[in-house]
């Protein structure tokens, strides 16, 4: 029996796919799901190769054309005799109960393929005599060289040298003022634990930023991170103090996109640890930030906030670098801009970072870029930044 099968099966691969239509299942040995749905796929290539065949064919003129489109209709779809009647009559109508839906299934898929072969527009693809033979889909120029030698003094083609991203000019502009100050790049995952994101941040497991709505969770104890923090902790444990840092990147947060938000966005993270850090080294460096960014006329207005991982915490604006103060459209007639949360290092967050936070002290602030970006460049939609619309990104 089990030789019987197997001879059966050896003499099945060498019919050809229309052999196969004539036979049934069971007398092709097919029984289950991926049998029938291989002997599908075979009939869908043959018709594919028969309609790219047809294209490739000549016709002596829109007669012929028509007439030859019409007998890879009828070898297809013919009520009598054709491929997919003999298909109904050998295949779906004798299956077992098990088999049937996938047959049916396949079947469908197979009709909506040879109809697919848009035997009306075929008629139009097969070239006449005189036109220029184009074989299997190759273009033409692929296929014939140049008759004539190209014309060297034509000037050549123009690669237009593209430019940077605004929100990468955006970073590199404040990355650049930190430099001067003797800071450093620091990079980390975007991929991070829970232990670095939250964690050891001093996010308690309470924290509504851990609820499922903010944060995109690879598994329990993975995520995309949620801002560029935890390489604050990387950093330390790697350097330890005296630690200068700025830290950019990108960030997730399960956010709906809309103009204001996006899923993906860019954070920049500035650190420093020493001896002797106080909330005045914080004031006086953010404010040269701002005058360096946005001109020496603006002022800075610290206010107070809270975050977990800073104590004490704030928040920072700058006087609308536009209206001076005055209130106008960028800084929605309040005269200030937001810029960023800023405060003194956790103690806690020290000591997990593996930093004595009774010899040292320090400071940190965190900020969008996308949206300094944004008031900088009067830009009023982040998606913009995202979609590559040449037409946006060329004016940078
Ligand atoms: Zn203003």
């Amino acid at each position: 029996m089990a030789a019987l099968a197997a001879t059966r099966v050896a003499l099945t691969t060498l019919m050809t796919i229309f052999e196969k239509v004539k036979k049934t299942f069971q007398q092709l040995n097919v029984s289950d799901a991926p049998g029938v749905e291989s002997l599908f796929a075979e009939l869908r290539a043959a018709a594919e190769r028969e309609r790219a065949e047809f294209v490739s064919r000549r016709a002596a003129d829109p007669a012929q054309r028509e007439k030859f489109a019409k007998a890879l209709r009828d070898r297809w779809l013919a009520r009598k005799g054709g491929l997919l009647a003999q298909v109904d009559e050998n295949w779906l109508k004798p299956a077992g109960k098990e088999l049937k839906p996938a047959v049916g299934k396949q079947f469908n898929e197979l009709r909506r393929a040879t109809v697919g072969l848009e035997f009306k527009k075929l008629v139009k693809a097969i070239p006449l005599e005189e036109a220029p033979v184009v074989q299997m889909g190759l273009p033409l120029p692929f296929e014939a060289a140049p008759a004539t030698p190209r014309d060297l003094t034509l000037p050549g083609y123009r690669r237009p040298p593209g430019s940077i991203h605004p929100v990468t000019r955006m970073q590199r502009e404040i990355e650049d003022i930190f430099l001067r100050l003797g800071f450093r790049v620091e990079s980390g995952p975007e991929v991070e634990s829970t232990y670095y994101n939250f964690d050891s941040l001093n996010i308690p497991e309470s924290h509504p930023s851990r609820d499922d709505w903010d944060t995109l969770y690879i598994d329990a104890k993975t995520v995309l991170r949620t801002h560029t923090s935890p390489v604050q902790i990387r950093s330390m444990e790697q350097y330890g103090a005296p630690l200068y840092i700025l830290i950019p990147g990108k960030c997730y947060r399960h956010d709906n996109p809309d103009s204001t938000h996006s899923p993906m966005f860019h954070q920049i993270e500035g650190l420093a640890v020493d001896e002797d850090i106080t909330f005045a080294d914080l004031k006086g460096t953010l404010d040269y930030f701002a005058k360096m960014l946005f001109g020496e006329k603006v002022r800075t207005r610290f206010q107070p906030s809270f975050f977990p991982f800073t104590e004490p915490s704030g928040e920072v604006a700058v006087s609308c670098f536009v209206c001076d103060g005055r209130g106008c459209r960028v800084c929605k007639e309040s005269g200030w801009i937001e810029l960023m949360g800023c405060g003194m290092v956790h103690p806690q967050v020290l000591r997990n970072g593996g930093i004595d936070p009774d010899k040292y002290s320090g400071w940190a602030f965190g900020l969008g870029v996308d949206r300094f970006a944004m008031v900088k460049y009067d830009i009023h939609d982040i998606q913009l930044f995202f979609q590559g619309d040449m037409r946006f990104l060329e004016q940078f």
